[in-house]
């Protein structure tokens, strides 16, 4: 059984959801193992064009079996938004081809409010957060004060919680942020309005992946962001705050026992990054405008402008090690085809002393990258599906990557539509 890991290696919105999408066809089921729905993934197929954020991206094929695993942040009422917005756009969505995990924690009401709260709070010193209510959610799971999604089967006892939860959260919103507090009101009407509509694909995800993998099913593992983004990996406190490493993959996704067998790291064949924290390859002027411009870097879910910047092989090297990949897929690489020459990140300089190692996160506020030149080659490669046929300086460009990295390239993606790669 060959189980496949699809991570990000970098700052996230590398293009995972779109090999996801492509790599499906060879899987049974589909399986989101942490994060929320503060990230987008981008999947354009002949259903249309989409922007999924906490759906799993395996829902466009049939035969297909998504799952929300217990290690994600699951918002009742984003979820249920977006679940609408597909299935207008005509895809299908059953308690057969979608299932949350029963022990998923929900993310409430107030963890957005809290997240709102805390970014205006810190002002100037803010980490950048996308106001999904991440952080909070993750803090309150980890101190066991939110609720699992199975809990929605016993409304007694979930209304009895609910109640002790809030009265909890009161005390915060009123005394530390002199906010509006919750009323049981309130939350039942979120209760009614969301969490009943997501019920009935709410079930033993556990029970259903162990069985999936005894009868031999092919299970891939699908993560949001990126290496630096990882909670315990990455450029603390400027991460996410869960893993979103392969490793995690086993644990978030409810199948303890998973043997990963594949690890598929998305890289962008430059380098972007949204939101506060260093990036040490960042451009800026009118050179960051055209690259931003010539690969439409604006966050999926707040349309954010993208930080750009040139690949980056000692971040990118760091997070092939970290996510343990046995192979890559390089994207975006017709983005490049407008530059005569183009940068490539190769070391950074951390005082006085070139390093090619990814420094600590203090360090890495004063670190400046070292840039070298390749030699572009200045033609669309967009409609190209065969090795041979990209022009000699793209295959160089890639084979420079692949070496600087040390992992093999196995996908090049020439455009963001399902069929627009080159397999190596
Ligand atoms: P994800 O979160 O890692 O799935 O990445 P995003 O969806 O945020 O960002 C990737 C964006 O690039 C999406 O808009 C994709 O449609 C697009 N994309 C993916 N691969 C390619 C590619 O090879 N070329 C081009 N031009 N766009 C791509």
């Amino acid at each position: 059984m060959a189980n496949c890991a699809i991570v990000g290696i970098n700052w996230g919105d590398e293009g995972k959801g779109r090999m996801v999408d492509l790599l499906t066809e060879d899987y049974d089921v589909v399986v989101r193992y942490q994060g929320g729905g503060n990230a987008g993934h981008t999947v354009v197929n002949d259903q249309g064009t989409f922007a999924l954020h906490l759906l799993p991206s395996g829902i466009f094929r049939d035969g297909v079996v998504n799952v929300l695993g217990n290690g994600v942040a699951l918002d009742p009422e984003n979820l249920w938004i977006e679940m609408q917005d597909v299935i207008k756009k005509g895809v299908l969505l059953t308690p057969e081809n979608l299932k949350i995990s029963n022990r998923a924690s929900l993310l409430l009401p107030w963890h957005r409010d809290m997240d709102e709260l805390e970014e205006l709070r810190l002002a100037d010193k803010k980490y950048g957060s996308t106001k999904q209510g991440i952080a909070p959610f993750y803090s309150d799971k980890y101190q066991k004060k939110t609720i699992l999604a199975g809990e929605l089967f016993y409304p007694e006892e979930l209304k009895a919680h609910l109640a002790d939860l809030m009265e909890w959260k009161n005390l915060t919103l009123n005394k530390v942020y002199h906010a509006e507090e919750y009323t049981m009101e309130k939350m039942e009407r979120w209760l009614e309005d969301y969490c009943e509509k997501i019920k009935p694909y709410i079930c033993d995800t556990g029970a259903f992946l162990k069985e999936a993998q005894d009868k031999g099913k092919k299970i891939l593992f699908e993560a949001q962001l990126g290496s630096l983004r990882d909670l315990d990996y990455g450029i603390y406190p400027y991460t996410t705050s869960s893993n979103t490493t392969a490793a995690y993959a086993s644990i978030g996704s409810g199948l303890p026992s998973a043997k990963i067998d594949r690890v598929v790291g998305v890289v962008k064949a430059y380098s972007t990054c949204v939101g506060e924290g260093p990036f040490v390859c960042e451009m800026f002027g009118e050179e960051a405008e055209k690259l931003r411009n010539a690969g439409f870097e604006y966050g999926a879910k707040t349309g954010r402008p993208r930080r750009v910047g040139p690949i980056d092989i000692v971040a990118t090297r760091y997070g092939v090690e970290i996510q343990a990949a046995t192979e890559i897929a390089l994207t975006k690489l017709d983005v490049l085809s407008y530059m005569e020459k183009i940068p490539v990140c190769t070391k950074y300089v951390v005082g006085n002393t070139e390093t090619d190692r990814f420094p600590f996160p203090i360090a890495l506020e004063h670190a400046k990258p070292v840039i070298e030149y390749m030699e572009g080659w200045c033609s669309d490669i967009s409609g190209i599906r065969t090795w041979e046929k990209l022009p000699r300086q793209a295959q160089a460009y890639v084979e420079w990557i692949e070496q600087a990295i040390g992992c093999h390239i196995s996908y090049v993606s020439v455009g963001p539509e399902r069929e627009a790669f080159i397999k190596r």
